[in-house]
């Protein structure tokens, strides 16, 4: 294949733990379904893998942000209902209808490509309306809701669209006690009761993302769309890590030590020289480095395993490697490194990784780049 079976870098996904924490989730769900949200190539997961674990974990649904994701779903056979939820204006619907993939609507015109791709393809577009209760991010708002809904009522009416959902998405949901938590799900309700009054034949309505799943099971409705749970990772790390969940991390993230060294006190490390060695120690080059997503704000702050020691990154994370002193410990070229995984080992968390960068673990895990083969356990 011309793959390289000894990459200095790579990453384990474990889809046993996708398929487990899907169906944990579904446990938080009760009577609702779940809808696992793969976008991002599945939070940087990988796209048809973890769709597929997801899928044996319970989900029923898969969600994604763009419609070449949602295509490539269908393209390797995957029949499941998909919605997709970000189009830019200009996009042919016709590959989607066809793919029979539903489309979140949150405008007008969106509503009006779905309907021109009907009636060229002489099938009905399948969409999902996307209201905005209060992120004030996509979405239809205030007027404009009023404008989308009779737009859709009429579409429907005419048969070349079924609105099959009305779906809208928290500000806050990773802070529970925030008023709009409750405020967007009473808006929420309203917007239901006035797309039904208008004759909107809603089959599926939800809300909860990841957060909310966790902590709202009165925000389920029909369907839950959850993600960062689904990779096992939690977002709100004040209220417990993914075991308090029952989650677990799938990700890991490995390489193998290049050159180790020994040098001087004294010793400047990486570029700039950030880092000083204070006495005579042991270098490791770890060959990873910010084209595969680690954060060029790791430097000095970044937490390593090397040969099963907790270290941290030493001065700059560079492109393609980083160092870490290790003092006196003995570590060879070919020894094993993790940089995050599920934590049981000792090594760090893609949390521990967000702490240290002053980001989400969501970044961390998305960021990772295609340069890191994926292997799948
Ligand atoms: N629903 C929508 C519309 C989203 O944009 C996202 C992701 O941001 C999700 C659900 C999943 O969110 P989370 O990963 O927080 O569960």
């Amino acid at each position: 294949t011309g793959m390289n079976d000894q990459p200095p870098a790579w990453i384990t996904v474990d889809l046993t733990a996708i398929q487990q924490n899907v169906a944990r989730l579904k446990e938080y769900a009760g009577d609702a379904e779940v809808m696992a949200v793969v976008k991002g190539d599945a939070y940087g997961h990988g796209l048809l893998p973890v769709a597929r674990a997801a899928l044996r974990g319970g989900a029923t649904w898969l969600g994604v942000a763009q419609m070449s994701e949602a295509l490539a779903l269908r393209e390797a056979g995957i029949e499941a209902p998909v919605l997709t939820w970000l189009t830019a204006p200009g996009t042919d619907f016709q590959p989607a209808v066809r793919a029979g993939i539903d489309i979140g609507v949150p405008a007008v015109w969106e509503l009006e490509a779905a309907v021109a791709a009907a009636r060229i393809t002489g099938t009905t577009a399948r969409v999902q309306l996307k209201v905005d209760t209060g992120l004030g991010r996509n979405g239809a708002f205030g007027a404009d809701w009023d404008a989308l809904r009779d737009a859709a009522a009429k579409a429907q009416a005419e048969g070349s669209v079924e609105v099959v959902g009305l779906f809208t998405h928290f500000a806050y949901a990773d802070a529970p006690e925030h008023p709009t938590v409750l405020t967007q799900q009473e808006l929420f309700a309203e917007r239901v009761r006035d797309a039904e009054r208008a004759g909107l034949r809603l089959q599926t309505r939800h809300m909860s993302n990841s957060a909310a799943t966790l902590t709202q099971p009165s925000a389920a409705w029909d369907m839950v769309r959850p993600g960062l749970a689904v990779y096992g990772l939690t977002p709100v790390p004040q209220i417990g890590d993914p075991a308090h969940f029952g989650l677990r991390p799938a990700m890991r993230v490995q390489a193998r030590a290049t050159v180790t060294k020994r040098v001087p006190a004294g010793q400047g490390v990486s570029y700039a020289h950030t880092y000083v060695t204070d006495r005579e120690t042991s270098l490791v080059d770890v060959p990873i480095g910010y084209a595969d997503g680690v954060p060029r704000a790791g430097s000095s702050v970044g937490p390593v395993l090397v040969n099963g020691e907790r270290h941290t990154v030493a001065g700059r994370v560079c492109m393609d490697q980083f160092v870490v002193d290790v003092g006196d410990e003995e570590v060879a070229a070919g020894d094993p490194i993790v940089l995050f995984g599920p934590g049981d080992g000792g090594e760090p968390t893609a949390q521990d990784w967000a702490e240290a960068t002053g980001t989400i673990s969501y970044e961390i895990v998305a960021r990772m780049s295609s340069r890191l083969p994926r292997t799948y356990v």
